[in-house]
């Protein structure tokens, strides 16, 4: 298989309750529950909403022992109902709900970030060497009964690294870096495989896409040094909302699933768990489509690093020096502020010539990426730009498709525009929209406020959906601005990580909001939390009126 080809990657096979994952395996679909764990009967109720809809994994927050043996009624609950769905418990920060867990549900999921370790304190602290090993030690420590616990049981562990949630030790030495996720889990994996307990899933989540591919990226070649085949579980965290979630997720995940990675997925939404469920489906048939395509030729351009590629296009078209965005379609539709930057017929008024590549195989993204490698090492100093036709009318469907298919290509960093020729589109300035929520997501421009919400659990402490759209609604005209809204301090202030601004659920309506990384402002009620977070930005000269 050539370097552009779609193949899934090897794993080991790992038994989550009755559902086996890993490559010789479809790739799983999962979410989770946003009911307080306690509340067995709703908790219940939304498992087997979820499952209706086709998830094959429920995961469930357990704060603590308590919520441990929630999971085991609610599983009960299921049983008795003839639902023989997986359950996972979500730990932080409390081993013994981790004990409690193992022996009552199917998979546990640990962070290693916050599993021994306290909570970050956000100080750069310096270890020596052997203050390193001393924590080392006693993570083994704890570790080895939890391992013993989850072999007698036969239950599986999802070891989950979040970018902003890595303990004081990690950033010591690595910083908040795709490395030091990596190391975070490698860590903790070198015991698992010392005491020969195979049955482990990994994921690297981030709000930030290229964040989140660098690190899987990094951790598969990690593991690979090692002679460690463990499935991975792919997901974008706090991805957001309708349109924003749904492309930020086929750009992250889609990307990884292309290079034949990834053996569950979670597309997070700040949505109901239930309407995650499709737009999962939808990217892993998608991308399993692709199996059995045409061989693709090729090898990468000379000096390519795939783990850590370029983070922008080199070679640029016009004044914005920024990637482009053209569209094939009537200019009278076009509206509003996402214009495209040119118009097909504009490409042949360039000076400069403009070359224009399609996909020649099913496999889009790999036919794109022979294609600009190709020419990248033929010393091509053109503009490039990748256009890709769909017939769809739905624009879920588009959002996954295109998300999938030119997530990889702009993160290739040697694309300078992308095109999205979308006929049977109702609105041309739905594909425009998500032709330039590619680009966001991919980091590369920004045209948009960036909105980190987290899907909630039952750790939230408000009604998140509707608070996000109150933020959107009071600050969606901020285009510069990355604005968090999370549902928990215990989490959400780390896993908001590069967020400028942030209103954090703190008690019971009480809300916390951030300057970045820094508590600002606490036990605001609820009622009062938008006036306070826009009285925020004003204080930081970050406020400009609407339009
Ligand atoms: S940040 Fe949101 S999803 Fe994460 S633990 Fe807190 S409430 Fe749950």
């Amino acid at each position: 298989m050539g370097v552009f080809d779609y193949n899934r990657r090897s794993t080991l096979t790992v038994n989550v309750g009755n559902v086996p994952m890993g490559s010789e395996w479809p790739v799983r679909i999962q979410s989770m529950t946003n009911t307080m764990t306690d509340d067995v009967e709703r908790s219940a109720e939304q498992c087997l909403r979820i499952v209706e809809a086709g998830g094959e994994i429920v995961r469930l927050t357990a704060q603590g022992v308590r919520q441990a043996e929630a999971i085991g009624m609610i599983r009960n609950s299921l049983r008795a109902q003839g639902c023989d769905v997986p359950l996972v418990a979500d730990i932080h920060f409390n081993p013994r709900a981790a004990f409690a867990a193992a022996a009552l549900t199917d998979k546990v999921r640990i962070n290693p970030g916050n599993f021994v370790d306290p909570a970050r304190t956000f100080q750069h602290l310096e270890y020596t060497d052997e203050e390193y090993q001393a924590e080392l030690d006693k993570i083994r420590e704890t570790l080895l009964p939890f391992i013993a616990l989850c072999r007698e049981h036969g239950t599986a562990v999802r070891l989950g690294v979040n970018h902003g949630s890595l303990s004081d030790r990690i950033m010591s030495r690595y910083g908040n870096t795709p490395s030091g996720m990596v190391e975070s889990v490698m860590e903790f994996l070198r015991v698992f495989v010392a005491e020969r307990f195979y049955d482990i899933v990994i994921s690297m989540k981030a709000s930030n896409v290229v964040v989140m591919v660098e690190a899987v990226r990094r951790l598969v070649k990690a593991m690979d040094a090692e002679d460690m085949h463990f499935p991975l579980h792919l997901g974008v965290t706090e991805a957001g909302f309708g349109e924003d979630g749904r492309i930020k997720s086929a750009v992250g995940i889609g990307t990884l699933m292309s290079e034949g990675l990834g053996d569950t997925i979670r597309v997070s939404l700040s949505e109901d768990p239930e309407k995650e469920i499709p737009v999962a489906r939808k990217l892993v048939d998608y991308i399993a489509s692709r199996a059995g395509h045409a061989a693709i030729e090729g090898d990468y351009c000379p000096g390519y690093d795939p783990v850590s590629p370029p983070k922008r296009a080199t070679r640029l078209v016009g004044e914005a020096r920024t990637p482009l965005v053209v569209a094939s379609c009537d200019r009278d539709l076009i509206t509003g502020a996402l214009r495209p930057d040119f118009f097909a017929e504009d490409l042949l008024d360039l000076a400069e010539p403009v070359l224009v590549i399609t996909p020649d195989n099913a496999n889009i993204p790999g036919s794109l990426l022979q294609q600009l490698h190709q020419l990248e090492a033929q010393g091509n100093d053109c503009p490039v730009v990748a256009r890709v036709k769909y017939d769809d009318s739905d624009l879920e469907w588009l959002q996954v498709k295109a998300g999938a298919d030119l997530g990889p290509v702009v993160m290739s960093g040697l694309v300078d525009g992308i095109w999205i020729d979308a006929p049977e589109c109702e609105s041309q300035d739905d594909v425009m929209r998500i032709a330039f929520g590619i680009l966001q997501a991919a980091r590369l421009r920004m045209s948009k406020t960036e909105f980190i919400s987290c899907p909630s659990c039952g750790r939230t402490l408000f009604d998140l959906q509707t608070t996000v759209k109150r933020v959107q609604a009071a600050t969606a005209h901020l285009t510069h601005l990355k604005i968090g809204v999370m549902g928990c301090i215990v989490n959400g202030p780390g896993e908001m990580a590069d967020a400028d601004y942030g209103y954090v659920g703190a008690g019971r309506g009480r809300i916390s909001r951030y300057k970045n990384k820094e508590c600002v402002g606490k036990d605001i009620p609820e009622g009062e939390a938008i006036d306070h977070l826009v009285a925020l930005i004003k204080q930081h000269g970050d406020w400009t009126d609407p339009a």
